[in-house]
């Protein structure tokens, strides 16, 4: 994250995001599905019949269960995934499509980034990739399903200057899914929930919380007052709420830190990946 030699990733700006667009006949979204990947994100949004059509991250670092040359293919199927999308350039959160060529033969929309030279220079390989032009950055943008269910996401900060050292998670992609009975699942990657300028429209807007996918998988990395104060002060949807945490099993880093969620409203069941794998799992899906 921290590394001393950084590079910018490959890509031109998106000119229409309409283009890009993969909610064309979808009829409503059902839901999202969690992907174990040990520790990382790899996360997909699901159509009125439960198939994938978004990719939002395609990750898998420490602890990852892609032994096998395919099994990345085999265990996050791209069939019917119109895009690729990436929360930030962070290894854990793109680096099994490395290990899956199906991921190049797709769109790509990502934030620009200044990162690892070998992120750099996978995104070189990517033949389709569009970048979030800097000038969007802190405007919310919408892919809309027929029913106006929508995928909304939002790059929170700008890339910094040349010489300075870009922390990803701070300039990264941040993402919710809404729907139509004004319920949120919401998909920071590593972002604070209060750096999100999305969130806090959501919430004002009486957008109620239906599951979080814990940033920074639960660490306590940019965990401050105000973001604990954000997520207690959040209304919850009817019924029960779904927080995930995913890492890597035997980890050292504090992922996750689940003190971190306690005092949010309602109910909530918690769900971390590791479980998955111990149950012969290689996803869970939530669903509104
Ligand atoms: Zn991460």
């Amino acid at each position: 994250m921290t590394d001393a030699v950084r590079e910018e990733i490959e890509g031109v700006d998106v000119v229409r995001y309409a283009d890009l667009d993969p909610t064309v006949d979808v009829r409503a979204i059902a839901g999202v599905r969690i992907y174990d990947v040990g520790q990382g994100d790899a996360i997909c949004v699901l159509d009125h019949e439960g198939k994938p059509f978004l990719q939002i991250d395609y990750g898998g670092k420490f602890g990852h269960p892609f032994r096998a040359r395919d099994a990345a293919a085999r265990r996050m199927p791209l069939d019917g995934v119109r895009l690729m999308m990436l929360t930030h350039w962070d290894e854990d959160h793109w680096c099994s499509a490395a290990k899956n060529k199906a991921t190049l033969d797709l769109p790509w929309l990502v934030p620009r980034q200044r990162t690892s030279p070998r992120a750099a220079r996978f995104s070189a390989t990517v033949r389709g990739i569009h970048c979030i032009p800097e000038s969007d950055v802190h405007t919310s943008i919408a892919f809309e399903a027929v029913n106006r269910d929508c995928i909304l996401f939002e790059k929170i900060d700008p890339m910094p200057a040349a010489n300075q050292i870009e922390d990803c998670n701070r300039t990264g992609v941040a993402f919710a899914i809404v729907n139509r009975n004004k319920e949120a699942i919401l998909l920071p990657g590593d972002a604070p929930y209060d750096k999100v300028k999305l969130f806090g429209t959501l919430q004002a807007n009486g957008v109620k919380l239906r599951a979080i996918v814990a940033f920074h998988h639960g660490s306590r990395k940019h965990w401050t007052q105000a973001t604990r104060a954000h997520l207690r002060a959040w209304k919850g949807a009817a019924g029960t709420r779904c927080r995930i945490f995913s890492y890597g099993e035997g980890n050292t880093y504090d992922h996750p830190t689940r003190g971190n969620y306690d005092g949010l409203r309602g109910v909530w069941t918690t769900l971390e990946t590791p479980d998955l794998r111990m149950a012969g799992r290689h996803h869970v899906d939530i669903l509104f």
